[in-house]
């Protein structure tokens, strides 16, 4: 629990608007149709929800991202966060992640 806490803390240090957190019904996410994302289910309310979504490319390839100097700025704290995991589930989000540099490295 603690752990989580000061974890989000450093995600919201270091990308510069403060993020709410959003979850969508995870029916919902299957339509997205986003097989790069990996994705953590909560049940609530009688529906499970995804709470949290990571991309499978960045979080397999995070430690060349690191060192790669072509990455900065904002593109690098989205790779990060994308390869950590990032409780803001949007579809928006994703996409956009899709389109970003990480493209490239694949
Ligand atoms: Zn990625």
């Amino acid at each position: 629990m603690c752990a989580g806490i000061v974890f989000a803390d450093i995600i919201m240090a270091s990308s510069k608007p403060k993020k709410k957190g959003n979850k969508v019904q995870l029916a919902t996410f299957m339509r997205w149709d986003l097989p790069t994302f990996g994705f953590e289910v909560e049940e609530e309310d009688g529906f499970s929800k995804v709470v949290k979504m990571w991309c499978k490319v960045c979080s397999k390839h995070i430690d060349k991202i690191k060192i790669d100097g072509r990455i900065r700025g904002v593109a690098r704290v989205d790779i990060q966060s994308f390869a950590e995991g990032t409780k803001f589930v949007s579809k928006h989000t994703a996409q956009r992640h899709l389109q970003s540099k990480v493209g490239e490295l694949k």
